[in-house]
C-alpha cells in the first residue's frame, strides 16, 4: 500500500463503560484516481484482511473504467446487538480520527460489511461537523443528503447483470434456472430480486448461523422486512413462510441440485471440498457478489471442471461503480433518475465482462475470465504508474 493508517477508537457504551476499538484505512493505490473503497465494521477485521480487500479494490475499481484508485478501511467493532446510540458514538469517534486523512479528491470511503446507510449517515454528520459540507467525501449516503438512486441495489444488480452477460456469451440465461445465494445483506437481497426478475428461482439465502431453503423461491419483500426493518435473524423468515426451512451451518453444505451459485456473504466461504460438491450438484456457473468468497482450492476445482466463473473483482464491481457515479452527481450538484443510473450500471457491467473476455482470448486463455480481469486491470494500473514516473 502507498500508506496504512491505524488508529485508536474510544467510545462510551450504554452502561457508561469505555470501549476501545482499532480503526484502519489502507490507502493502496492512487495511480488512476482518489483512493476509493468501503469501510468494514466486523469483529474479524484486522490489517491483513483490509490489505487483501484494498489490493482487490485497486483492480476492481480500474475495471469500472471510472477514475478511482483503491483503498479499504474499517474497524474490529461489532455493530450486532448495539443500540443506535452506541453505533452513532462509535462512528463519531471513528470519523474524528479518519477525517484527517480523507477528502473528496483524496480518499472517499463507503460501506462494506457492517456499514450501511445508518453508519454512513453518522460518519458523514461527524465529518461535516469537523470540516465542512462536502457530499463527495463519502458514498452510499442516504438519498436526502447527496446519496444516489440505485446505490443500495448496485452490487446485487451489477452481479446479476455481469452474470447474465457471461451466461449469454455461453448460450445460456437466468430464465428457468435454480440459484443458490449466500448471505442476506444488501448484496444478497438485490441479487435475489434481480435474478428472480430475470426468471430464475432463488431457493436460498444465509447468515452466519445457518441458511434458508425456500422451495417456492425467496420472497424478497419478506427478506428485506426481516433483515432491514427488523434487523432480525433468518429464523424469523422461516417461521413466517410455509415453503421455507431453516438449517444450521453453511449453505455450501446443502446437498440438493441447482444451476447457479452466487456467493454474497464473505471471503473464503467456498473451499475445495464445497466446490467439488457444487460440481456434483450440477452447478454450471459461480459468480461472486462477496469479495473473494472462493479460496484458491475452490477456484482450481472450477477451472478443472470448466465452470463459468465470475471473479469478485469483475462481478461485484457494480457497487463501487455506482459509488463513483454518486461522486459525479455530487460534483455536478445533480441527482440522476433511477433509469439513468441503472442504464449506466448495466453498460459498465457489460463492458467489464467484455474486457475480461477479450483479454482472456487475446492471451489464449479461453474462457478464463479471472485471468482476463486480472491481466486487464494489472496492465492499466501498471501503465498508469509507469507513466507517472518513479519517485
Ligand atoms: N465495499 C464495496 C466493495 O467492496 C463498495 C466500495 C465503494 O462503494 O467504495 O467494492
Amino acid at each position: 500500500p502507498e500508506r496504512i493508517i491505524s488508529f485508536r477508537v474510544p467510545w462510551v457504551d450504554r452502561n457508561g463503560k469505555v470501549q476501545v476499538n482499532r480503526g484502519y484505512r489502507v490507502q493502496f493505490n492512487s495511480a488512476v484516481g482518489p483512493y476509493k473503497g468501503g469501510l468494514r465494521f466486523h469483529p474479524t477485521v484486522n490489517q491483513g484482511i483490509l490489505k487483501f480487500l484494498g489490493f482487490e479494490q485497486i483492480f476492481k475499481n480500474v475495471l469500472t473504467g471510472l477514475p478511482i484508485g483503491g483503498g479499504k478501511g474499517g474497524a474490529d467493532f461489532d455493530p450486532k446487538g448495539k443500540t443506535d446510540a452506541e453505533v452513532m458514538r462509535f462512528c463519531q469517534s471513528f470519523m474524528t480520527e479518519l477525517q484527517k486523512y480523507i477528502g473528496p479528491s483524496l480518499d472517499v470511503p463507503a460501506g462494506d460489511i457492517g456499514v450501511g446507510g445508518r453508519e454512513i449517515g453518522y460518519l458523514y454528520g461527524q465529518y461535516k461537523r469537523l470540516r465542512q459540507f462536502d457530499a463527495g467525501v463519502l458514498t452510499g449516503k442516504p438519498l436526502r443528503f447527496g446519496g444516489s438512486l440505485i446505490r443500495p441495489e448496485a452490487t446485487g444488480y451489477g452481479l446479476v447483470y455481469y452474470t447474465q452477460e457471461m451466461l449469454k456469451a455461453n448460450g445460456e440465461s437466468f430464465d428457468g434456472k435454480t440459484v443458490v445465494v449466500s448471505g442476506a445483506g444488501n448484496v444478497a437481497q438485490y441479487a435475489v430480486q434481480k435474478a428472480t426478475e430475470l426468471g430464475a428461482k432463488v431457493i436460498s439465502v444465509s447468515d452466519s448461523n445457518g441458511y434458508i431453503i425456500d422451495k417456492d423461491g425467496i420472497d424478497f419483500d419478506l427478506l428485506v422486512d426481516v433483515k432491514v426493518k427488523r434487523r432480525a435473524r433468518l429464523t424469523e423468515y422461516a417461521a413466517e413462510r410455509a415453503s421455507a426451512t431453516y438449517y444450521e451451518g453453511s449453505v455450501w453444505t446443502y446437498e440438493g441440485s441447482f444451476d447457479i451459485a452466487l456467493p454474497c456473504a464473505t471471503q473464503n466461504e467456498i473451499n475445495g471440498e464445497a466446490a467439488k460438491r457444487l460440481v456434483a450438484q450440477g452447478v454450471r456457473c459461480v459468480s461472486e457478489g462477496a469479495n473473494m468468497p472462493s479460496n484458491l482450492d475452490a477456484i482450481a476445482v472450477y477451472k478443472e471442471h470448466n465452470l463459468l466463473y465470475g471473479p469478485a473483482k469483475a462481478a461485484n464491481a457494480g457497487g463501487v461503480a455506482v459509488s463513483a457515479l454518486e461522486m459525479s452527481q455530487n460534483s455536478l450538484r445533480l441527482s440522476w433518475t433511477r433509469e439513468e443510473v441503472d442504464n449506466r450500471l448495466q453498460n459498465i457491467m457489460t463492458n467489464i465482462f467484455n474486457t475480461a473476455k477479450t483479454t482472456a482470448e487475446n492471451y489464449d486463455l479461453g474462457n478464463d475470465y479471472l485471468a482476463g480481469a486480472n491481466i486487464a486491470a494489472f496492465e492499466n494500473i501498471a501503465n498508469a504508474m509507469i507513466a507517472q514516473g518513479i519517485v
